[in-house]
C-alpha cells in the first residue's frame, strides 16, 4: 500500500479531509489533476458555516475581507441583514478567490503531513473484486498506480471516479447552473454580500439569484445561479442574462464590459445529495462529488469541508478497529452520519426548490416577505443553515423542529 487513504481532488473538500486525516496520524495521498494556484468557477463567498470550518482547520484569517451579512435587493426593497449571533457559528463571513483559498488549503494539507501530488489526473479505480483498492492516474511521467485500503472521491461535480464505480447522478435531486465573472469596481471592499432576488427572463421571474461579492482586491465577483425547477432551466442564455442584469445597475458601480477582468464562466451546482450512496466498496464521496451543495442558497464550500471532516473522522475511527469486518461496519456509518447532519434539511430544500420554481410563488415571496425584517431574519437562518443546535432563540427552535419533522433524504 502507498498510503492509508487516497484522496482524489484537492478542492476545499479534499484538502479539508487530508488535513483532518493527517492530523489523526493517517498516511494520506492527495491527488490533484491541476497545479496550484488554479482557478475554480465560484462566487468566492464564505458564510459563517465556512468560516467555522476554516478556523477548525487552523487557517489564519487575519487580513481577509470580512462581511457582516446579506444585503438583499428585490421587489422594490433593499434590506441589510446581519449574520445571526450564535454560539455554534462565528458572526461573520469572508470572501476569498478560489485560486487563493484552494492553494492555501492544499498547502495546509501538506503542512499537516499529507503527500500532495499535483498534475496527477486520476483515470479510474483499481479493483480487487468489487472493492476499490487504489487508482490509476496520468502524470507527466506517464501512467502511475497508487494503492490504499480506502479512497475518497473529492473530484467535484462531474466526479469521474464515482462514475467509474457506477455511481451516477440522481435525476430526482435538484441541480443548479451558475455563471460568474469579475468587474473592477469601487464597491470591491463592500462588507455585505449582495443578493438580487429578481432575475427576469422577459416576463418570467427565474428561481435563483444574482450576487455581487466584493473581493477587496479592486474587483467584485458578479454572478447568478438558476435552479432546474423552472421551465426556463436550460432554455436561458445565462451569460447574456448576466450581461442584461448588470446593465440595469448604476454605471458608477463599474459593472460595465470594459471593467470585466475575466470571461463569464459557468458550472453546475449538484444539490441535495444528488449522488448516492456516499459510501460503497471502499469509496467515500465528499463535497460536490456527493452532490452536497445546499438547495437553499447554492453554498457548497462549507458542505465540502464539513463532509471532508466527517469522512476523515469515520476513517480514523475505522482504523482503530481490529478486524476487516469491524472496519467496514465503521465506514458504512459515513452515509448515515451525513443523513443525520443534512438529510432532513436537504429534504426541506428540495421542497423549497420546487416551490420557487413557480414564478408566481417567487413573485409573492419577494414582494411580501422583504418588507418584514423579522420574517427575513428567520429566512436567512433557514437558507444559510445557521442555528444553534441546543438552546438558541425561538427562530432556531422553530427551524430545528421543522428540520426534525422532515424525512431524511
Ligand atoms: C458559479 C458558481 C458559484 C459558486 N459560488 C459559491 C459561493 O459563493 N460559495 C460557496 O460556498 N459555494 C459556491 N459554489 C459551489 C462551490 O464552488 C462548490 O460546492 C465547491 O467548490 C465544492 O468543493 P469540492 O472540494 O467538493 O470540489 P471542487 O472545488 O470542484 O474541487 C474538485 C477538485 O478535484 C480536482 N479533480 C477533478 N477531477 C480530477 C481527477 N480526475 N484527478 C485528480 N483531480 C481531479 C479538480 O481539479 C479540483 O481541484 C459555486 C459554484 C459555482 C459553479
Amino acid at each position: 500500500m502507498d498510503a492509508d487513504v487516497i484522496i482524489v481532488g484537492a478542492g476545499p473538500g479534499g484538502s479539508a479531509a487530508a488535513i483532518h486525516l493527517a492530523r489523526g496520524g493517517a498516511k494520506v495521498l492527495l491527488l490533484e489533476k491541476s497545479t496550484f494556484p488554479r482557478e475554480k468557477v465560484c462566487g468566492d463567498g464564505l458564510t459563517p458555516r465556512s468560516v467555522k470550518e476554516l478556523i477548525g482547520l487552523g487557517v489564519d484569517l487575519s487580513g481577509w475581507i470580512e462581511n457582516k451579512g446579506l444585503r438583499i435587493i428585490g421587489g422594490g426593497h433593499r434590506l441589510e441583514l446581519s449574520w445571526p449571533e450564535l454560539s455554534d457559528f462565528p458572526g461573520y463571513g469572508l470572501v476569498r478567490t478560489r485560486a487563493s483559498l484552494d492553494d492555501l488549503l492544499a498547502k495546509r494539507a501538506v503542512a499537516a503531513g499529507a503527500d500532495l501530488r499535483e498534475g496527477t489526473n486520476v483515470q479510474g479505480p483499481i479493483l480487487d473484486g468489487q472493492r476499490i483498492v487504489g487508482v490509476r492516474a496520468k502524470t507527466a511521467a506517464g501512467e502511475v498506480e497508487f494503492r490504499a485500503p480506502v479512497v475518497i472521491a473529492a473530484d467535484g461535480n462531474s466526479s469521474r471516479l464515482a462514475l467509474s464505480m457506477g455511481l451516477e447522478k440522481r435525476d430526482d435531486r435538484p441541480l443548479g447552473v451558475a455563471v460568474r465573472t469579475y468587474f473592477r469596481s469601487p464597491a470591491h471592499e463592500d462588507n455585505w454580500l449582495e443578493s438580487w432576488l429578481e432575475l427576469w427572463d422577459k416576463d418570467r421571474l427565474l428561481p435563483g439569484y444574482g450576487w455581487i461579492f466584493g473581493v477587496g482586491d479592486g474587483t467584485s465577483n458578479v454572478g447568478l445561479g438558476i435552479l432546474n425547477s423552472s421551465t426556463a432551466f436550460g432554455n436561458v442564455d445565462y451569460r447574456e442574462l448576466l450581461q442584461r442584469w448588470v446593465a440595469t445597475m448604476p454605471k458608477e458601480l463599474g459593472y460595465v464590459p470594459e471593467n470585466m477582468t475575466e470571461p463569464i464562466r459557468g458550472s453546475a451546482l449538484p444539490m441535495g445529495f444528488n449522488r448516492t450512496p456516499h459510501y460503497t466498496r471502499g469509496l467515500l464521496l465528499i463535497g460536490d462529488a456527493g452532490g452536497m451543495v445546499s438547495p437553499f442558497n447554492g453554498e457548497g464550500i462549507a458542505y465540502a469541508m464539513e463532509s471532508g471532516r466527517i469522512a476523515a473522522e469515520t476513517i480514523l475511527e475505522s482504523r482503530q478497529e481490529r478486524t476487516d469486518l469491524a472496519r467496514e461496519r465503521r465506514l458504512q456509518q459515513y452515509p448515515l452520519r451525513l443523513k443525520s447532519e443534512w438529510g432532513s434539511y436537504f429534504t426541506l430544500g428540495r421542497a423549497f426548490v420546487k416551490l420557487i420554481g413557480h414564478s408566481e410563488v417567487m413573485k409573492i415571496a419577494t414582494k411580501k416577505a422583504l418588507p418584514h425584517p423579522t420574517l427575513m431574519r428567520f429566512t436567512i437562518k433557514l437558507l444559510a443553515n445557521l442555528t444553534d443546535a441546543h438552546g438558541g432563540d425561538v427562530m432556531d427552535r422553530v427551524i430545528n423542529a421543522l428540520v426534525r419533522l422532515a424525512p431524511a433524504a
